[in-house]
Order: structure tokens, then sequence, then C-alpha cells
């Protein structure tokens, strides 16, 4: 049997730490996991890989086709984040799935004023 959901002592941005890019800092998004165990964004880690041969965290060298993606697990825990709108003024909420299409969308709509 698991632990008591209730018994937990931690603020859920505890957990949520581990589930960050070791290049930006920030909520891994479509994450690459390298041959070390390492996460990264795809992003963060295309662009380093273009200028270095090693993981930015262990220096172990990575092969740009070494990676593997996030497990069924993972990408559930991904998909119940709930990301807020990066617009001031705008309190949309979005999932983690759409809302970088939900931002461009009113993106758009804010350029028209
Ligand atoms: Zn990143
Ligand atoms: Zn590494
Ligand atoms: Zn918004």
């Amino acid at each position: 049997m698991g632990i008591d959901i209730d018994r937990l002592e931690n603020d859920c941005k505890d957990f949520i730490n581990c589930l960050t890019c070791q290049i930006c800092h920030g909520i891994l998004l479509d994450t690459k996991i390298a041959q070390c165990d390492h996460y990264f964004c795809n992003r963060c880690i295309s662009k380093w890989l273009e200028e270095h041969g090693t993981c930015p965290e262990c220096r172990k060298p990575i092969m740009a086709n070494g990676f593997t993606t996030c497990s069924i697990f993972m990408k559930r825990a991904f998909e119940s984040l709930k990301i807020k709108c990066q617009y001031q003024d705008c309190d949309m909420v979005s999932s983690y799935c759409d809302f970088e299409e939900r931002e461009n969308i009113h993106m758009e709509i804010y350029k028209l004023y």
C-alpha cells in the first residue's frame, strides 16, 4: 500500500521542482531525457548541443540522437499542470497541453488593438 496523500508534508512545488529543465530551470516542455538520465526541454538541449557535446548537468558526452521521451506516467503528471496566462491582466488558465496555442491565439487578438 502507498503512503496516504494526507500525510504529505511537502508543498507540491517541491515535487514540481523535479519536473524542471536543468538548463532554463522552467517546467519541462517537450521533454528529452539524456542517456545520463538528465531531463531537458527539447529546445534548450537542442540549442546547447549546437555548441557542446556534453550534458550541461554531469558533463557526460551525449549524442543528439540518444534521447528518449517521457514515460506515460510522466506525461500524465505534466498534463495535470494548469498554466496561468503569461499576460498580465489576463486570468485565463490553460492546460500544459494547449497553453502555448491559446496564448498565441490571443496574442493575435491583442495585436488588433
Ligand atoms: Zn528548458
Ligand atoms: Zn547528465
Ligand atoms: Zn491571456
